[in-house]
């Protein structure tokens, strides 16, 4: 039987390209030249039959344009906004993702983020390394987490598990989303304004689309307000990122925690010496468990596709 021809657009998880080499044939466009990657596709169109891409690179229009034999996008992410859905159903290509495997890391690490935030924990780690305790004694006082009101946009899978953690931790729940969610209590605004100003951290969890792109915008910020959060482990272009700056320099708002950015892996330098901010880089399903059994599901999807079988995590 013919190999699959898989595509791969950026460097991927080490275990997932070795599993993908062992089993199919393998495309890397980024060893061409930038100026020579259409070239690339173009010269070996006829044998890519999947695409592979992750957070950073997928499919879009121009590439599914340029491959008449695309039949599968498998993405080792949850988040599709790297991917043209609509060109895929017009197509017929089938896309699949990563749910729920990731789910518990990203949110805890949006509840890490939370308390690093509101603790100062790496502003604290940074006054013990530089000696800063030895000479100017004690730290100084920060502000609780237990107990805050979290604010979630997108009580989705992620949504719903920050909600789980956030309540063991004594924290009253709401959340704005397209529609209010039958089976919980948390409280739900329609509004997302009304939400940022009734809650103390507000928690970016939605996927990104037309519709959320720069949700999180001046005047969201403005209602979270100076003594509100901001965590961000949805994606970048949820929040307008100049506006977020302002924010914090102007202290119309309270701090930021951020796992993700407009333009990764470039980040405003001006949120560098801000101490009610927390930078990490998109490192939510970062960990060595979550990133393998996202691998195994990319490898089960294209597995079953070549077998004619049931996808396991389809999209389309
Ligand atoms: P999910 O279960 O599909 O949840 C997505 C949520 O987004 C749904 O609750 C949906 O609620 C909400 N949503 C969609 N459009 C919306 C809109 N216009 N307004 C308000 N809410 C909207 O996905 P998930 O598994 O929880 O993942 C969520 C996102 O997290 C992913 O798409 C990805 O971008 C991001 N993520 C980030 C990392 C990281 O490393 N930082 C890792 C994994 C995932 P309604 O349908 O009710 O509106």
């Amino acid at each position: 039987m013919e190999s699959l021809g898989v595509l791969l657009p950026v460097p991927m998880n080490a275990y997932l390209e070795s599993e993908l080499a062992r089993r199919y044939k393998v495309f890397r466009l980024w060893e061409s030249p930038p100026e020579r990657r259409q070239d690339f596709i173009r010269a070996n169109a006829a044998a890519i039959r999947a695409v592979v891409g992750n957070s950073k690179a997928g499919a879009d229009a121009d590439t599914i344009d340029a491959l008449p034999r695309l039949e599968i996008v498998a993405c080792f992410s949850v988040g599709l906004d790297k991917v043209d859905l609509a060109k895929c159903r017009e197509r017929g290509i089938r896309v699949t993702n990563t749910p729920d495997v990731l789910t518990d890391d990203v949110a805890d690490l949006a509840i890490g983020l939370a308390i690093a935030v509101l603790r100062r924990l790496c502003q604290a780690d940074r006054y013990v390394r530089s000696g800063a305790w030895l000479s100017k004694g004690d730290y100084k006082l920060t502000t609780r987490f237990s107990g805050k009101t979290i604010g979630i946009i997108g009580l989705g899978r992620i949504g719903l598990a920050i909600a789980k953690r956030a309540e063991a931790f004594g924290c009253p729940i709401s959340y704005y989303s397209r529609s209010e969610k039958p089976n919980t209590n948390y409280k739900y605004y329609s509004n997302l304004v009304d939400l940022a100003a009734n809650c103390h951290v507000l928690v970016v969890a939605c996927s990104l689309t037309e519709e959320t792109y720069h949700i999180v915008n001046r005047e969201v910020l403005d209602a979270l307000g100076p003594k509100g959060v901001l965590v961000n482990i949805g994606r970048g272009p949820h929040v307008d990122e100049p506006e977020l700056v302002a924010a914090l320099r102007e202290g119309r708002l309270g701090g930021a925690g951020l796992d993700v950015f407009e333009q990764e892996p470039y980040v405003p330098e001006e949120l560098f010496g801000m101490e009610n901010v927390v930078l990490v880089p998109h490192v939510g399903s970062g960990t060595n468990e979550t990133r393998n059994a996202m691998a195994d599901l990319v490898i089960g999807n294209l597995e079953a596709h070549v077998m004619n079988k049931p996808l396991l995590t389809p999209v389309v």
